[in-house]
């Protein structure tokens, strides 16, 4: 296993209450969830492991990931002889008294438990973000590029468990580029009037909502052998799309593979490559596009949100998971594509690859006549009304912006105040 994967790997840990009937039900469904490829810890004192310990270590010699963490019980701190850890060790166990001093000595193991550094392992990972998290729990509060018609619970869960305040103000795109030509042009050097033209006309030459634009983003290079998956699957399902392409120097075959699917798609007129850049909220505006197959990068997803696209959903790497799961499971505007491993897209297996007829099935739902399709269609024009609505004066976005802003100069005054009278 590399480190990435075993970075990536999922880790349970088991913490059972000391009673046969907690014990061993939990310690069967930790051997359960290691047997299903999950990293496992039981976390225990010394004379309960030794009620399961044996099987533990034939699972982790037949090759599953499952260990004991062994912490000390404070039997004599408690007022219990050494070796009386359970409940059904002590005599008379089920007599308050008994009960009582067991349960105190479960308490007192809160502190080590919490030390966890077999919990969290630090990594280089852990060492990058924990800075992060902790400079995070000292600020004034969060600006969140989101909004409340989008993301109200978890602006709940944000403001009461993260302890600071939180402002959602987005979607900020759409807000700051409202009304500005140069849009296109966002986040690029590089202007080419006369390409942006041919792409306008051939969007021009489109009906309404009939084109798929696929996009990874603005690092993703994807691998030859998944770039011909892509090529194949766009054109087995017969949609006009848009294809930004970032080429990938690695590949000698790529070259000759890819200029022959661009004639090929220029010939029939179903497609239109980019190279490398593309004006995305110019495509994402436009009345022609029908929707979008996107990485799930927040900006991309957002940007598709705004103007009331539904997504085709693959995720590549980092929290693009977890927005899958936002538009797939709660917001019910994503068709997910059936991407597998969560890594860097440079890292990628063939066995993990989406394969051809995944994408051009994924099309044929979220452009497709059927009812679910029409469905998700309309979900995602009425997030797009949302958050156009949300930017403009009185909607949420605004209100917690001007909110923020007037709050932000009140701090500075008071600030200022407080330093005069020093
Ligand atoms: N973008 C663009 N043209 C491209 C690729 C990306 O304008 O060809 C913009 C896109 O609109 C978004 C940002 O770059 O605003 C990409 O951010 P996102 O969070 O979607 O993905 P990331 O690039 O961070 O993986």
């Amino acid at each position: 296993m590399d480190s990435q994967q075993s970075n990536n790997q999922l880790h349970v840990v088991f913490l059972p209450y000391p009673t046969p009937g907690h014990m061993i039900p939990m310690v069967d469904t930790a051997r359960l969830f290691a047997k299903h490829g999950v990293n496992v810890t039981i976390i225990t004192t010394h004379a309960n492991a030794s009620t399961f310990q044996e099987s533990i270590d034939s699972d982790f010699n037949s090759g599953y990931s499952i260990k004991t963490q062994l912490i000390q019980f404070p039997s004599s701190q408690v007022g219990l002889p050494d070796g009386i850890e359970n409940v059904k060790d002590v005599k008379d166990g089920t007599s308050p008294e008994m009960l009582g001093k067991i349960s105190h000595g479960m308490l007192m193991l809160r502190d080590p438990i919490e030390l966890r550094d077999w919990v969290r392992t630090t990594n280089a990972a852990t060492a990058y973000f924990e800075p992060i998290f902790e400079s995070e729990a000292r600020s004034y509060g969060t600006i969140c590029n989101s909004f409340h018609e989008l993301e109200s619970d978890y602006e709940k869960v944000s403001k009461t468990t993260m302890g600071i305040k939180s402002w959602s103000v987005g979607p900020v795109s759409t807000w700051a580029n409202k009304g500005d030509e140069r849009k296109g042009n966002r986040g690029h050097v590089e202007k080419n009037v006369e390409k942006e033209r041919e792409l306008l006309n051939w969007l021009n030459s489109k009906q309404n909502e009939s084109v798929l634009y696929v996009s990874f983003g603005s690092l993703t290079k994807l691998f030859h052998a998944q770039l011909v998956e892509i090529a194949h699957g766009l054109e087995k399902s017969g949609h006009n799309f848009i294809w930004v392409v970032r080429k990938n120097d690695r590949d000698e075959n790529e070259e000759g593979f890819l200029q022959d699917f661009e004639e090929r798609v220029k010939e029939s007129n179903k497609g239109y490559i980019i190279w490398n850049w593309a004006p995305q909220l110019l495509i994402l505006d436009h009345p022609a596009t029908g929707g979008i197959v996107t990485h799930c990068g927040w900006n991309s997803t957002l940007e598709s949100i705004s103007v009331g696209l539904p997504m085709i959903t693959w995720p590549m790497f980092a929290e693009q998971f977890y927005n899958e799961r936002l538009l797939v499971d709660v917001l019910k505007i994503g068709v997910p594509v059936g991407a597998k491993e969560n890594k860097l897209w440079n890292s990628f297996t063939v066995e993990a690859m989406v394969r051809r007829e995944e994408i051009a099935k994924a099309a044929e739902i979220l452009l497709g006549n059927g009812q679910d399709s029409k469905e998700m269609r309309t979900r995602a024009k009425k997030f797009g009304d949302a958050a156009k609505r949300t930017i403009e004066e009185g909607g949420h976005s605004y209100n917690n912006l001007v909110q923020l802003i007037d709050e932000l100069k009140s701090l500075k005054k008071s600030k200022a105040l407080g330093e005069k009278a020093d």
